[in-house]
């Protein structure tokens, strides 16, 4: 459920007419409705109820803009983070250092000393060398790093081969066969208090099963690491619950979720955490794009919008689906190929999609962008950054600027010897 409706025929976000929006801070412009952010942070919250000890911990890469991270803060969200950059932003935002979490594969000696430094909650390590220099690091500030290890449970996730995290053959995690014996090696090191396990297999998952099957392999895991005298406190679950793209689509609830966890980790007793991403903010946010041109096309014709790749990455990059629609609805249709000016062929959102018949001048809006959308905006083509703008109810405001081709260009320097 979201809050973009058309009321009058136009669309709106809240109360707020889109097209007001878009004459105001200008096209191409991601749009998120508090309202719909906040029923997604209770219905997970909900979706939960029947685990007793949790802790939420927001993938600040669905959706890193300081507006969208206070709301969730004010909704009892932590952060899963996984660079420096997203922790400070989670600071930034008023996200207590105890509720922070780090991921990732890739975390630098400097960043592992931030964390440090700021007090957050947990560590997950990904490689066994990281837990012997994080406890090195902590031991010489005198600290002990609170950390999990997160493993890699060899399931198919059965979600898209760029967004899948679970198999052997991808770089995230340990090998869950190995995890008794690096856990056995780090636990006694004087730096870390080593406390539990951690797991994330993928995203936009469509199924419980895989995340059952991986999490029934942790629970094992939980036992065996008991039973060899360590003390296992905290199990992290990650994230990865799909949401609906486009009609048909069916993933799991929150509720059916949290019944399928309720179920297998009833004996662990440790605190669960999750890090939900896309399904908090997904449906909380849409990309408002103007229609440039309407191209003839020896098949379909184009509509050539002011967005393209640079701004929302998620079509080119791992060919996903955006529903489309005109924001003044006529009632009439066309069937078109949606393409961005960037000059490349995979500059294109959509093909051969029926939709609302629109002009040159129009609006139209890019459904579902409100994770991993404005986050992976780039400049390409010297294009500007885009802006993101934050509704709630009838009032709206711009959270994040516009940064334009000027600016940019002026952090660049030509030499004095050219
Ligand atoms: C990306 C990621 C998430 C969030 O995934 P969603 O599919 O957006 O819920 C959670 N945990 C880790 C470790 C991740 O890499």
């Amino acid at each position: 459920m979201d809050h973009f409706s058309l009321i009058g025929g136009a669309m709106h976000a809240e109360n707020v007419p889109l097209a007001r929006i878009a004459e105001e801070v200008g096209t191409p412009v991601y749009v998120y409705s508090t309202a719909t952010l906040r029923r997604h942070a209770q219905v997970f919250r909900d979706g939960l109820a029947a685990v007793p000890r949790k802790h939420l911990a927001f993938a600040v890469k669905a959706n890193p803009n300081l507006a969208v991270l206070r709301l969730l803060a004010n909704e009892g969200f932590g952060a899963d983070v996984v660079s420096g950059g997203e922790m400070a932003r989670a600071l930034a935002a008023g996200m207590p250092a105890k509720d922070i979490v780090f991921s990732g594969v890739g975390k630098s000696r400097a960043e592992l000393a931030q964390g440090l430094d700021a007090g957050i909650g947990q560590f997950n390590l990904e490689i066994e060398e990281e837990g012997v220099v994080l406890s090195e690091i902590a031991a010489a500030k005198g600290m002990r790093a609170p950390a999990t290890i997160r493993v890699n449970p060899d399931v198919d996730a059965g979600t898209h081969e760029k967004i899948s995290t679970g198999k052997a053959e991808n770089k995230f995690g340990l090998p869950i066969s190995e995890a008794r014996a690096i856990f056995d090696r780090l636990a006694p090191l004087p730096g870390l208090d080593l406390r539990g396990v951690a797991v994330h297999i993928g995203s936009q998952l469509q199924s419980l099963e895989p995340l059952e099957r991986a999490f029934e392999r942790v629970g094992e895991l939980v036992r065996e690491l008991r039973a060899a005298g360590h003390t296992i406190t905290h199990v992290d679950l990650g994230g990865g619950l799909g949401v609906t793209y486009r009609a048909g689509d069916n993933p799991p609830s929150p509720a059916a979720f949290g019944e399928m966890v309720a179920r297998v980790t009833k004996d662990w007793d440790v605190e669960l955490m999750f890090e939900p991403g896309r399904v908090i903010c997904a449906n909380a946010g849409v990309l408002v794009t103007e229609v440039l041109w309407v191209k003839p096309g020896p098949v379909n014709p184009w509509v050539i919008v002011d967005a393209a790749m640079n701004d929302l990455a998620r079509v080119a990059l791992y060919d996903a689906y955006h529903d489309v629609a005109a924001v003044r609805r006529t009632g009439e249709r066309m069937t078109a190929n949606i393409a961005g000016p960037v000059c490349e062929s995979s500059d294109v959102f959509a093909k051969g999609r029926e939709m609302d018949a629109v002009r040159s001048g129009d609006l139209i809006v890019l459904r579902s962008a409100g994770a991993y959308g404005a986050t992976m905006a780039s400049t390409y083509n010297s294009r500007p950054l885009v802006p993101e703008v934050l509704v709630s109810g009838d009032r709206f405001e711009v959270v994040a600027q516009r940064i334009s081709a000027e600016t940019i260009m002026a952090e660049e320097h030509v030499p004095d010897w050219l």
